[in-house]
């Protein structure tokens, strides 16, 4: 399987790390070693000073396609669920002035956290509400009506380079907030009252 990310879907995220809004969608990858399930802890790795999180929304792909048209994007999703984008944004900063790749600060070991998952129907896609917690205090707060770009546009857009399979996963994208981490912290992460994943830093 493999975990499509985006970069900058939410205009206020964009904006706080004063970047441009972007006009078409910015797509990296993690492999499937950096997933973190089951509420396992977080690991502070020795590469970077600088850990931040960035809650999203996930989808998950219940039907192989490519060239997937908009009006057919929900026979290809049946799960909605949460997770954090770890990101080594020290890294990503030497990535961006020299203009390489991201994924030495994206993509490295558990910079997936994925928590529960829900069936994708009880949702209105640009309706989800969504929150992460750090040590008890609201620190993320987004709602899906804000993307820059929809699920059904990522899924429409994505499935055009790259063929979409069974388990993929899509994290969707940051609102404003985002931040660091330090050893003892506690991530929780919610979709309107339901804790979807807990994070512990060690
Ligand atoms: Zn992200």
């Amino acid at each position: 399987m493999k975990i499509i990310c985006i970069g900058r879907n939410y205009k206020d995220h964009a904006l706080e790390l004063n970047n441009p809004v972007p006009s078409t969608p910015i797509i990296f990858m993690k492999p499937s070693t950096a997933l973190l399930i089951n509420n396992k802890p977080f690991y502070y790795p020795e590469f970077s000073n600088d850990i931040h999180y960035e809650v999203e929304v996930v989808l998950r792909i219940c039907k192989n396609g490519r060239h997937i048209q908009t009006n057919f994007v929900q026979e290809y999703y049946n799960k909605i669920g949460l997770g954090i984008d770890f990101t080594a944004r020290d890294i990503q900063r030497l990535c961006k002035d020299k203009g390489h790749p991201w994924e030495i600060a994206k993509a490295f070991d558990h910079s997936a956290v994925v928590g529960k998952f829900y069936s994708a129907d009880q949702f209105d896609p640009h309706n989800i509400n969504f929150s992460l917690i750090k040590n008890g205090d609201l620190v993320q707060q987004g709602n899906t009506r804000d993307l820059i770009f929809d699920f059904a546009y990522l899924i429409q857009y994505i499935s055009s380079r790259f063929t979409l399979h069974i388990g993929d996963l899509i994290f969707t994208g940051t609102p404003a907030g985002v931040g660091p981490v330090k050893i003892g912290d506690q991530l929780d992460g919610f979709i309107d009252k339901n804790k979807v994943f807990s994070c512990t830093i060690k």
